[in-house]
Protein backbone atom coordinates (compact mmCIF):
# COMPACT_ATOMS: atom_id res chain seq x y z
CA UNK A 1 0.00 0.00 0.00
CA UNK A 2 1.45 3.51 -0.95
CA UNK A 3 1.49 6.22 2.29
CA UNK A 4 -1.17 8.63 1.70
CA UNK A 5 0.89 11.24 2.31
CA UNK A 6 2.92 10.64 -1.21
CA UNK A 7 2.23 13.01 -3.27
CA UNK A 8 3.83 13.60 -6.82
CA UNK A 9 4.08 16.85 -8.27
CA UNK A 10 5.79 18.25 -11.49
CA UNK A 11 6.89 21.90 -10.43
CA UNK A 12 7.66 23.66 -6.90
CA UNK A 13 5.68 26.01 -7.34
CA UNK A 14 8.16 28.56 -9.23
CA UNK A 15 9.68 25.75 -11.36
CA UNK A 16 8.22 23.62 -14.12
CA UNK A 17 10.15 19.84 -14.00
CA UNK A 18 10.70 17.52 -16.97
CA UNK A 19 8.49 15.08 -14.83
CA UNK A 20 6.70 14.24 -11.77
CA UNK A 21 8.87 14.09 -8.20
CA UNK A 22 7.75 12.15 -5.22
CA UNK A 23 6.89 14.86 -2.34
CA UNK A 24 6.23 14.44 1.49
CA UNK A 25 2.63 16.09 2.22
CA UNK A 26 3.75 16.07 5.89
CA UNK A 27 7.44 17.16 5.27
CA UNK A 28 6.42 19.54 2.76
CA UNK A 29 9.51 18.71 0.99
CA UNK A 30 10.42 16.46 -2.02
CA UNK A 31 11.83 13.75 -1.29
CA UNK A 32 14.65 10.95 -3.07
CA UNK A 33 13.66 8.39 -5.58
CA UNK A 34 15.13 6.70 -2.61
CA UNK A 35 13.36 7.57 0.00
CA UNK A 36 10.23 7.41 -2.55
CA UNK A 37 10.62 3.27 -2.42
CA UNK A 38 9.98 3.88 0.82
CA UNK A 39 6.89 5.50 0.49
CA UNK A 40 5.70 3.11 -1.82
CA UNK A 41 6.35 0.00 -0.03
CA UNK A 42 8.70 -1.82 -2.27
CA UNK A 43 11.75 -3.56 -1.70
CA UNK A 44 9.82 -5.22 1.51
CA UNK A 45 9.71 -1.74 3.23
CA UNK A 46 6.24 -0.82 5.16
CA UNK A 47 5.69 3.13 5.38
CA UNK A 48 3.74 2.40 8.70
CA UNK A 49 6.93 0.56 10.65
CA UNK A 50 10.20 1.88 8.58
CA UNK A 51 9.43 5.64 7.98
CA UNK A 52 10.10 8.02 10.86
CA UNK A 53 8.32 10.84 9.93
CA UNK A 54 5.25 8.78 9.23
CA UNK A 55 4.99 7.40 12.95
CA UNK A 56 6.00 10.67 14.88
CA UNK A 57 2.82 12.18 12.53
CA UNK A 58 0.50 9.64 13.44
CA UNK A 59 1.62 8.90 16.84
CA UNK A 60 0.83 12.73 17.75
CA UNK A 61 -2.52 12.05 16.29
CA UNK A 62 -3.00 9.37 19.42
CA UNK A 63 -1.72 11.40 22.34
CA UNK A 64 -4.23 13.98 21.99
CA UNK A 65 -7.46 12.87 19.90
CA UNK A 66 -8.39 15.86 17.86
CA UNK A 67 -5.41 18.05 18.23
CA UNK A 68 -3.78 18.81 15.08
CA UNK A 69 -0.20 20.13 15.72
CA UNK A 70 0.10 21.36 12.19
CA UNK A 71 -2.47 24.32 12.99
CA UNK A 72 -0.48 27.37 13.79
CA UNK A 73 -3.47 28.66 16.19
S1 LIG B 1 8.37 10.17 3.87
FE1 LIG B 1 7.13 8.83 5.19
S2 LIG B 1 5.32 10.07 5.69
FE2 LIG B 1 6.30 11.03 3.93
S3 LIG B 1 5.24 10.15 2.17
FE3 LIG B 1 7.06 8.90 2.55
S4 LIG B 1 6.35 7.22 3.87
FE4 LIG B 1 4.82 8.82 3.92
Amino acid sequence: MVCPHLDYRDSDGEQAFDHERPYCEIQAAFVSPMEADLCRDRHDFHHETHCAVYQRHHAADQLVPGLNLEDGD
